[in-house]
């Protein structure tokens, strides 16, 4: 059973409370998010667990899965591309505290306002998108292109030619 998502939370209350989190967000909620996309289009699955490790650090572990679409920078298709984000925050309530956090957390910097969740969740999708994206060689329709097309012996490289070069240098 999945529980309704709270839109705003309190990082530390959580761990100290031990909470799980499990439920989705519509990516169309996202604005920051939607503008990198194609559309903005479903919905992120968030299951996150709050607690306290053996330091005393709140953290805050779990992932995040969504498909976004974007447009394939190779055939300018839309595709979706699946993201699954592994979330490992240490919550923290100054920059100098998030210097001091162990190194398999990146720091939830906390202040007087409640986090809100969506965009928690909206800031590790961003950071989890690729600089370019591109279909899988085979499944986009640029690559499909070019390999239909016969390549004339006048296209192909002359191996001996690079040699030749290699011998001048
Ligand atoms: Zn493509």
């Amino acid at each position: 059973m999945l529980a309704r998502l709270p839109e705003t939370l309190d990082p530390l209350r959580y761990a100290e409370a031990g909470r799980i989190l499990e439920g989705r967000i519509a990516i169309a909620k996202m604005r920051r998010l939607a503008t990198l996309l194609h559309e903005a289009a479903g919905e992120a699955e968030v299951a996150l667990n709050f607690g306290v490790d053996l330091d005393g650090t709140r953290n805050v572990q779990g992932t995040i899965k969504a498909a976004v679409v974007l447009i394939c920078q190779r055939c300018l298709a839309p595709m979706t591309l699946p993201v699954r984000v592994s979330v490992s925050l240490g919550v923290v309530g100054s920059e100098a505290e998030a210097e001091r956090l162990s190194g398999h957390y990146d720091p939830l910097l906390v202040g007087e306002d409640p986090v809100s969740l969506t965009e928690l969740v909206e800031d590790e999708l961003i950071l989890a998108l690729p600089v370019v994206a591109c279909h899988e060689l085979g499944g986009c329709h640029a690559a499909q292109t070019d390999q239909q097309e016969p390549v004339t012996d006048d296209e192909r490289p002359n191996p001996f030619a690079v040699l030749e070069q290699l011998k001048r240098d």
